[in-house]
């Protein structure tokens, strides 16, 4: 195939900004900053499920607690009641007896509810400090992925900028250029990996080969608007002054 040498030249640099914008696509879909927010995010969510846990435990304490509670009025009203009946006398001495040995076992079972009411207590407010922390962690989260949610839209918007400029550049690269020759370079591009370079000295720049000398030769006896392909890995190679 024959193509004006100024056209296979500007080849390498349509060569050259595929690989800038590739670069930059790669880039948009590994992000830093997205990687850093899809981690606050599920540390967040991690948080909110600490929460609701913690809240379902004191809904139970609470209900445990108010259980407690009624049954040491019970015990309370028993006590009283029993007392009124002591004090008020004229009970047989068995009467008496029962209700001695009644109002000591009373006294021990509220001691002992009294010990469970300290003790769950205790357990409601550590859990009730649990919800406040885990609360606050979900609070400075949301803080923190609202800044992060920033600093990914304007790493975005900077690469999205970086990739528009570089497509309109090598549309403008490619305006020119007949379409035989860009399709020869697509078909390079999918083939070789890159759709043109620039022959160094004997050495393809795309594959890195010194080519033989019967190939250089070839090469630069070649007519100059002849379009060469690399025998080694199949880019179109583009011959410069220094090739
Ligand atoms: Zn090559």
């Amino acid at each position: 195939m024959k193509a004006d040498p100024h056209h296979q030249r500007r080849l390498v640099d349509i060569a050259d900004l595929d690989q800038r914008l590739a670069g930059l696509e790669h880039r948009r879909s590994r992000l830093p900053e997205q990687a850093t927010l899809d981690g606050l995010k599920a540390e967040r969510r991690a948080a909110t499920e600490s929460v609701a846990r913690a809240r379902i435990h004191l809904e139970d304490l609470d209900r445990a607690l108010a259980k407690l509670r009624s049954d040491l009025d019970a015990v309370h009203r028993r006590r009283a009641a029993d007392s009124d009946l002591l004090a008020a006398g004229g009970l047989s001495e068995r009467q008496s007896t029962e209700l001695d040995y009644e109002l000591r076992s009373l006294a021990r079972r509220q001691d002992a509810l009294e010990g469970e009411l300290g003790e769950l207590t205790e357990r409601y407010e550590a859990m009730e400090a649990d919800v406040r922390h885990s609360g606050a962690m979900v609070t400075d989260f949301d803080a923190r992925i609202g800044m992060a949610v920033t600093m990914r839209d304007n790493a975005l918007a900077e690469l999205e900028d970086a990739i528009t400029t570089t497509i309109a550049e090598r549309a403008r690269e490619a305006e020119t250029l007949p379409a035989e020759l860009l399709d020869l370079y697509a078909r390079s591009a999918a083939d070789a990996g890159r759709g043109a370079a620039i022959l160094n000295g004997g050495r393809c720049s795309a594959c890195g080969m010194d080519l033989d000398r019967r190939a250089v030769s070839a090469f630069r006896s070649a007519a100059e608007d002849e379009v060469l392909t690399c025998p080694e890995c199949g880019v179109i190679v583009v011959r410069t002054s220094n090739s």
